[in-house]
Formats: structure tokens, sequence, C-alpha cells
């Protein structure tokens, strides 16, 4: 509820209508979306669901419309409508962004109910898509993380449970081979579609025109992309996310984070992606998902990366903040258990899938070790296979010490997965012990693989300078030898973060050196930014 006070100030920002009784201010899918404020009579908000229309809300006079997609310049997921004849102040989505980033009084207000009503309709399922699918398939769980992560609001239709789905299947024509299945925006049918696909049916990238030459633009939209995106838009510089696929990059799958500054019982990886993706588009950077960077033209400048499924986009400054992926598991029907009991996340979607099961972690690092203690609360028994020694190398002390202690986590050293085994989903996993060369058996049917990371460089192609393991090397990283090889072209050394390559930086954990955590990856975001400011005077 705004006080007069507050609105005479938006008032400023927007025009006030009269608006007639029905008349319907905003639809569903309407791509230019805007907040109403009422100054006299009442709106409501409702969500059209095939013939009927679920309420949301309403609204009175002092109250306003519009929630995260009206920031984001997506498509509208409700429809707002005059239940009587009333005033409102209309404000487009360019002069909401004047508001949010002028008024920090206003910006609090509307920043926090948008927040929380997009939280309300993923809680009540409002959004305008439908999943069909099945627990025991990986394309159902790469959906739902796809829009969960996306924090898109949809509803499941559980294929296992629900007896009188084949008739809704019989209607949109849709075999079982055709799933998991998307019903986007009521009208659309996608089976077993792409995040890409996706992403285009749902408008998420509706609003950015990547031809347009952005002073910089962020590859990956991790911890460190996002931060680096927060800095960059809030110091004023035109800024261009594009992600391979959702925001939070590998923190994103992190069930809890308990070492990160600022939050002393922990937080998810989605909530502080979610967090941080809110912050970046209040200051107006924009964020292109399920778009890999596929290629850095890196000859001329302003260079220019080329998109997967989009035109190029030119950029006067890169930042690499592309992280690095988990290591696969040298067993040969690795990919037919993917998402079928073998998980690369232990987030509170996979603890549900294994509550009151055995399962087994693979990893001596710290993300073995979280992952280890966070599903050991809802599994019978955890069985963690390490292939050194001991811990003390890769883990941080405090986690050790919860492993060691807690009496459902059982620790096997040098050992390590040697075949698996099941019929559609994994039934059986054999261990070998290297010490003994004994070979063991165990009907489990959850494998978490937590076993190491390979940087995501191989779309660079000898654009900048790499170490031995394929991470960027940066700033003083890079010897002399280096820069000749690269052709180097300025008298001055590479900054801090900054690459082979004048104007590009890395950061996070595609960055040689780099130490791995959240907190650094965020360091590394906001001195990156910095840097661009001066690079870019070059
Ligand atoms: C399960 C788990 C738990 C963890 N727990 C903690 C913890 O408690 N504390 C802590 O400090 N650290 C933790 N970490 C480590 C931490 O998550 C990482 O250090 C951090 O995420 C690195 O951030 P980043 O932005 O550099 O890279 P990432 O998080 O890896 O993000 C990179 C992003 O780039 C995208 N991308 C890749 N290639 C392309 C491309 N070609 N085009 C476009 N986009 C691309 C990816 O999709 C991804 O979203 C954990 C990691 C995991 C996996």
């Amino acid at each position: 509820m705004l006080t007069p006070e507050q609105l005479r100030r938006a008032v400023r920002y927007g025009r006030k209508r009269i608006v007639d009784q029905g008349e319907v201010l905003l639809d569903v899918g309407d791509q230019a979306p805007r907040v109403f404020i009422v100054t006299q009579g009442r709106l409501e908000i409702v969500r059209p669901a095939g013939t009927r229309q679920d309420f949301v809300t309403d609204l009175g006079p002092g109250q306003f419309s519009g929630e995260v997609s009206t920031l984001s310049g997506q498509p509208a997921l409700v429809r707002v409508r005059a239940v009587a004849q009333s005033e409102v102040i209309e404000v487009d989505r360019e002069h909401l962004l004047s508001v949010v980033q002028a008024d920090s009084e206003l910006s609090d207000i509307l920043m926090r109910s948008f927040i929380l009503r997009r939280v309300e309709l993923i809680a009540r399922g409002l959004g305008d898509a439908v999943l069909l699918g099945s627990n025991h398939c990986a394309g159902t769980l790469r959906i739902r993380e796809f829009l969960t992560r996306n924090n898109h609001p949809y509803s499941e239709i559980d294929l296992d449970r629900e007896a009188d789905v084949q008739e809704l299947l019989d209607r949109f024509q849709v075999s079982l081979a055709d799933i998991p299945v998307l019903i986007c925006r009521c009208q659309v049918v996608l089976r077993n579609p792409t995040n890409q696909q996706i992403a285009d049916c749902l408008g998420f990238n509706k609003a950015i025109d990547v031809t347009k030459a952005h002073d910089l633009v962020i590859v990956g939209a991790g911890p460190s992309g996002l931060a680096a995106a927060v800095y960059g838009a809030s110091e004023g510089l035109d800024v261009l996310v594009v992600e391979a696929s959702a925001p939070g990059g590998q923190a994103g799958s992190s069930s809890k984070i308990e070492n990160y500054l600022g939050f002393p019982t922990g937080i998810s990886g989605l909530e502080l992606a979610a967090r941080a993706h809110a912050q970046a588009q209040k200051f107006g950077a924009q964020l292109m998902v399920a778009r890999a960077a596929t290629r850095l033209s890196c000859a001329r400048k302003p260079y220019a990366l080329r998109i997967d499924g989009a035109e190029e986009a030119p950029a006067r400054a890169i930042i690499i903040a592309t992280g690095a992926k988990y290591r696969k598991l040298a067993v040969d029907n690795l990919a037919r258990f993917e998402g079928a009991g073998v998980y690369y996340s232990a987030t509170p979607m996979e603890s549900q899938l294994c509550r009151g099961e055995e399962v087994i972690v693979v990893g001596g690092g710290n993300s073995a070790g979280q992952a280890a203690v966070f599903l050991a609360q809802t599994a019978r028994r955890v069985h963690m296979l390490v292939r050194s020694e001991d811990l003390a190398g890769k883990m941080s002390r405090y986690l050790i010490r919860r492993i060691e202690g807690h009496p459902s986590i059982a620790l096997r050293f040098r050992t390590e997965i040697a075949g698996l085994n099941g019929n559609g989903h994994l039934e059986r996993v054999t261990w070998r012990d290297a010490r003994t060369g004994k070979v063991d058996t165990h009907e489990v049917r959850h494998l978490f693989v937590m076993a190491g990371a390979v940087p995501n460089t191989g779309w660079l192609e000898g654009c900048v300078t790499l170490d031995g393991k394929g991470f960027i090397k940066t700033g003083a990283d890079l010897t002399k030898e280096d820069l000749a090889a690269a052709r180097w072209p300025l008298i001055r050394m590479p900054y801090l973060l900054e690459t082979s390559l004048p104007g590009v930086f890395a950061i996070g954990d595609v960055r040689s050196g780099n130490l791995k955590r959240v907190a650094s990856a965020v360091g590394e975001g906001s001195i990156a930014v910095a840097l661009v400011h001066r690079a870019l005077l070059d």
C-alpha cells in the first residue's frame, strides 16, 4: 500500500488514466508489461485457465499490480481487469526501471512485492506451463530444474500417480515416447522439449536485443557472472548476460551454502541465485537464458560473441564466467542412469527422491562433503566413496568433523565405482576397494557424483591463454612468453583478472588459480567490473 506522498511521487513516472468497468488493462502473454497503481476504484488480478479463471487477488486505492516479469520484460503471467470504473497511474517498464533506480523507498516496496508475488505464484502453481512427467525420467528432472531455476511458476501432473492422464494425453495426441511434455501457455504442446524451446515458448528472452553493441557482455550466470552483472549495471554499464542454462550455476545446485558471508544459518544456492538475479534486473542488466556462447570473434574490436540459436552479440568488453562442470565417472553405461539414479547435485529435490533409502556420494571435496551431510538427513544410510587416503587435502575442517561424527555416514577411502546396473533406473552399484581389490555389489538406487571439475572453455578456441588443465590464465599469471605468444598489443600489462586478450576478463571457477568458492566468485565479479571501466578507456 503506497502512502499519499508515495503516490504523488509515483505519478511523475507514469500517466493517469480512467478505466471502464470490465476493461482488461493487461492480459496473459502481453509483451509490454506495465504496472498499474490504483488511485480510485478496484482492479482484480486473475489467471485464466482454459474456460475458468483463477482469482489471484484484488487491488484498491494505494495498491499496485506487477511482479517479477514486469521488471524483466517477459510476457505477463496474469490478467489485470477493472472491477469498477477506476483511476490508475500506468507505469511502463522503462519508467519502472527509473523508479527502482532513482527512488530507494519506492524501490524497496516494489521489489519486495514483486519477489513475494512471484514466490506466491510459484507456491500456488499459477504459471503458464503444465509439466507432464515422471520422477523416474531424466527429461522431467531437467525441465523441472530449468523452470525452478528460472523462478518460473508451473504446475505438474505426475504420470506415475494420475490415473486419468491417458485421456489428457490422447486429447493432445501425445504418445508415451513423447514424455515429458510441457503444455505452454495453455496452447502449445512441447514434446520432450530442449531448454531453448521452453525459453522461446515462454518468452524468457523476448525483451532482449542481442545485436545492439553492449558495454559489457558476461558469459555465464553463476555467482561470479551474476555479481559482475549487479556491479556492472549498478555502475551504469549497459550489461547483457548470456547463460547456457539458467541462473545460479553450480551454486544453484547447492542445497545449503553455509560459509557465505552474512548468512549465519546458510542459504540455498537457488535462493541466492534468485536474489542476485532480481538484483541484477533491478539495475537494468538483461539476462538471456538457455543460450550458450559458442564462439568468440576476437580478431578485432568490438569483440563479438556467437550465441547458439541467436544473432552475434557485439561487446566492448567481455567477462567470461562460464565455471566448470563435474567430472564424470569412467563407467560405460553411466549416461543410461543420469537423472535416473545418478545425480550431479544434491538439492531438496533429489533428497526427496531418496528418502529412507541408501545412497552413495562419490568424491572427497567440499561439495561431496556437503552433499553427504545434507542427504544423511533424509536417507537411511550414506556411503561416501573417496579415491584418496583421507579427506584432509580438499575438504574444510568443519565438514570433516561433521562427516566423521555422523552415525548414518559410512566413509570408504581408496574406493571407486566399478559398475552400475538396473532396468530403466539405477538398482545396483558395484564398488572396488583399491587396497584389497575386493569388489562389492549393493542394492543402491541413488548415486551422487561429486568428483572434481573441468573448465567450460572449449568454446574459446584459442582466443585466450589457458593453463595445462584448460582454465583461463589472467593478470600476473600470464608470463612474458604467454603474452608474446598471444600477441598482447598494449604497453600496459594485463590487469588483475584480465586475460591475454585486452578487455576480456575471466572470473570464478573458470579462472586458473581461483578458489572455487561462492564468495571468491562474487568478489572476482565485483573486482572485474572496476577493471572493465579502466579497460574501456584503452
Ligand atoms: C553441490 C555444490 C555445493 C557447493 N557448495 C559450496 C559452498 O557451500 N560454499 C562455497 O563457497 N562454494 C560452494 N560450491 C562451489 C561454488 O558453487 C562455485 O565455486 C561457484 O558456483 C562458482 O561460480 P562461477 O560463477 O564461477 O561458476 P558456475 O557456478 O559454474 O557458473 C557458470 C555458469 O556458466 C554457464 N555456462 C557455461 N558455459 C557457458 C557458455 N558457453 N555460454 C553461456 N553460459 C555458459 C553455466 O551454465 C553456469 O550457469 C559448491 C558447488 C557445488 C556444485
